[in-house]
């Protein structure tokens, strides 16, 4: 039988090197026809749980694995084949994109691969503009490219492409003033201002609030900017509508203005009220008739005007009931407000850049529901925490410099006889399958989980397809569209042997998030344990003989365990209440929207050990001398006296130096004599020598694969910094959790 499966089942008790030296990749999808496998959609924008789909719902529960797909839609490419054309073809019984899965009757028809409905192709599909030529339409890059972008003619506007608009929304409480946050964001403001994404029409406006609403009238016959204060916060009104959203370029000059008189303009004031409630009322009716973004900077609990919140924090004495339900929001507030702004082509923000409790899982909701992201820097300080504020500084840059799309809508189809049902994500469902997006990002990700509906043995493959609508910040409506194709299977063993554990891991994660939202944390740890313990009893049934003493996983799943032993230890879903109350939220809210690859990495992240680089081959496909580190286990047993590791995280690369490194690193690399002379540093010294390059090289090599540039910590294993690095090696036992060895003996006693 395990020929069958192309390698042998692996015994989790005694394999304990289960990383492959780079990583983990997600399984290949395989058709009969060479051709379909060469154009599938990249596994970096949509992904599902089976790379194999079971023909029926009976099979697909024989598996105990779940159905889903996750999808990073909008995610940053290096290709990405735009057309103009004057008709977008599509089905017209189901509306799907012609795409590479597409069966052409003959030069003139197509079957939908979605419904079947055989199409006609209009004349100007068949004309090929090169040669002139008419006939074989496959040479279209429609069905050439699983993943492509339509310039949307005028039927997919309800009315003129909006501009770009964008109102940031300032916390000016003390306690918001302390944290010096305001220079920060007012200098990462003035430096990026020419990468804003827009075109002439693009706008921008400030609102500041304490326990009172600041307007700015930005107008350019201004000698400098006009502070009008709202007092009523009850009843909020916009005091003068005109120049409080202002032209990006033609104000630019008085915009300078208020960003430098900004940081300094409260420093005096001893206002502790936060009203967030009525600033965001303020900024929803002035975007209203445009829409746009709305960027919110909150370090304090909101306590007045509606929306007003109250400290949940204090009131966790057992975990069970007052957790589950301070992980919900005290108020629909904010979830209400986010619905009335998706109506109006708003999104919602958040900086949450908090040194006490502010209520996450209430003021999210203003996110979650509006196509909005949020972030979190808990112990910000400007001056006194320089490592939070350089985290800050990287993401407030990426953030305000990134492509953005506004009124967007998402539709993801799929094949007759399977059905989407559940989504995850920051969005609102304005129908069964479409999903409102006020704005979209490029580094959020979706999830949906899919059900088989009818038997789909009638067919050899099914697809999936996403859509998104939007509207760039150039003022162009495009469609952006990728299809993925998926082979139907009529046994388990080849749905289990399609299996895509990363996958898996990521849609459990979002439904174990909405699973403590229900019912609770306790309930969504024991749902995490009951999916690895059903894949494994799963699997075992189909082994013949099973050693007693055995805990037996297919390769295709044997990090799933591990993974799942790692999320049950984050701050998200640990059982102790150690962990802040918002530092949980967060992390729930980013299982939810984080792509996949990133989710992975901040459960896991990974770990290369980087003393030998002498004796480390290169890297094949690379032209720089990068060394091919080979990835290893989470765990202290790995770590040697003589040894330096790079942690790579999504937010930051951490270098971690051992005691008895060789004098030879030390010169070589650090720049310092030896050990008892290396203290800290923020970057890699430049030296001149090939074991200087090789490392920096590396570590260039790690930060090209994320979205934005992320800062590097070099420190000493007895620097104050090492509960960076320390912290997560998982697979030790923790002060109050299991090791992953004891993880493993307790799902043997659950398996067997
Ligand atoms: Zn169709």
């Amino acid at each position: 039988f395990n020929k069958l499966w192309g390698t042998d089942s692996i015994n989790l008790l005694e394999q304990k090197n289960l990383i492959p030296p780079h990583g983990i990749k997600s399984p290949e999808i395989r058709f009969q026809h060479e051709y379909m496998n060469s154009i599938n959609c990249s596994p970096d924008i949509f992904r599902c749980t089976l790379t194999k789909i079971p023909e029926t719902k009976n099979l697909l529960q024989k598996s105990r694995l779940p159905l889903g797909i996750l999808i990073h839609p909008f995610k940053d490419l290096t290709q990405l084949p735009v057309i103009q054309c004057s008709t977008i073809v599509r089905c017209r019984s189901c509306r799907t994109y012609i795409n590479p899965y597409v069966y052409f009757v003959d030069s003139k028809r197509w079957k939908c691969n979605l419904c079947s409905r055989v199409n006609d192709l209009p004349e100007e599909f068949q004309y090929d503009p090169v040669t002139k030529t008419y006939g074989d339409p496959s040479r279209r890059p429609e069905v050439k490219s699983a993943t492509i972008e339509f310039l949307a003619p005028a039927d997919y506007m309800v009315r003129p492409p909006q501009a770009a608009v964008y109102l940031y929304l300032l916390d000016i409480s003390s306690a918001a003033v302390d944290t010096g946050y305001l220079k920060q964001v007012c200098d990462t403001l003035l430096e990026q201002m020419d990468l804003i994404p827009g075109d002439s029409r693009a706008q921008i406006g400030f609102i500041a609030y304490d326990s009172f609403i600041h307007f700015f009238n930005l107008a350019e016959s201004l000698n400098q900017p006009h502070e009008q204060v709202v007092c009523d916060i009850d009843d909020i009104f916009i005091p003068c509508p005109d120049n409080l959203l202002v032209s990006l370029t033609e104000n630019r000059s008085i915009v300078r203005h208020l960003l430098t008189q900004l940081p300094t303009r409260y420093l005096e004031s001893s206002d502790n009220i936060s009203a967030l409630g009525p600033a965001l009322q303020a900024a929803q009716k002035l975007l209203a008739p445009i829409g746009g973004r709305i960027t919110v900077f909150q370090c304090t609990l909101p306590t007045i005007g509606p929306g007003a919140l109250t400290n949940r924090e204090l009131n966790l004495k057992n975990a069970s009931k007052e957790l589950k339900n301070a992980l919900n929001p005290s108020t629909d507030f904010y979830k209400k407000l986010a619905l009335d702004c998706a109506t109006q082509y708003i999104a919602v923000d958040l900086f949450f850049i908090n040194n006490q409790y502010v209520d996450i899982s209430s003021i999210s909701c203003a996110a979650k529901f509006s196509g909005g992201c949020i972030y979190h820097f808990p112990n910000y300080h400007y001056t006194n925490n320089p490592a939070q504020s350089i985290l800050f500084e990287q993401a407030f840059q990426r953030y305000i410099t990134r492509k953005i799309g506004f009124e967007a809508v998402m539709r993801v189809r799929c094949s007759r006889g399977l059905s989407i049902h559940t989504f995850h994500g920051n969005f609102f469902v304005r129908s069964t399958d479409l999903l409102s997006l006020p704005n979209c990002n490029p580094d959020s990700g979706f999830g949906m989980q899919v059900s088989i509906d009818e038997s789909l043995s009638d067919f050899q493959h099914v697809c999936f397809q996403a859509a998104l609508l939007y509207t760039s910040s150039k003022g162009e409506r495009r469609i952006r569209v990728h299809t993925l194709c998926l082979p139907v299977v009529g046994n388990v063993n080849d749905v289990l042997n399609g299996v895509d554990q990363q996958c898996v891991m990521g849609l459990v994660a979002k439904m174990a998030v909405d699973k403590s939202l229900d019912s609770g944390l306790n309930d969504a740890r024991e749902a995490f344990i009951n999916v690895v313990v059903d894949v494994l009893s799963a699997y075992s049934t189909t082994q013949n003989s099973l050693p007693n003493l055995a805990l037996i996983a297919s390769p295709l799943l044997k990090m799933f365990p591990l993974y799942t032993h790692s999320i049950l230890r984050s701050n998200g879903f640990r059982s102790d209440l150690q962990v802040r109350l918002d530092d949980r939220v967060h992390f729930m809210n980013q299982m939810k929207t984080l792509p996949l690859s990133t989710l992975i990495q901040s459960i896991y992240p990974d770990l290369y050990p980087i003393h030998n680089v002498a004796n480390t081959p290169l890297a094949l496909d690379c032209d720089e001398e990068v060394p091919d580190f080979p990835l290893i286990h989470l765990c202290s047993s790995r770590i040697e006296a003589q040894g330096v590791y790079v942690m790579d995280k999504p937010e930051l690369i951490v270098i971690y130096v051992c005691r008895s490194i060789s004098k030879e690193f030390c010169q070589n690399v650090l720049n310092v004599e030896n050990y008892a002379n290396f203290n800290e540093l923020s970057e890699l010294p430049e030296l001149d020598n090939p074991l200087s390059l090789r490392i920096r090289n590396f570590i260039n090599n790690l930060q090209m694969l994320k979205p934005h540039f992320v800062s590097v910590r070099i420190f000493r294993e007895d620097s104050r910094e090492r509960m960076l690095f320390v912290r997560n090696l998982v697979e030790d036992r923790g002060e109050s959790s299991s090791s992953y060895y004891e993880f493993l003996q307790q799902l043997k006693t659950m398996v067997h």
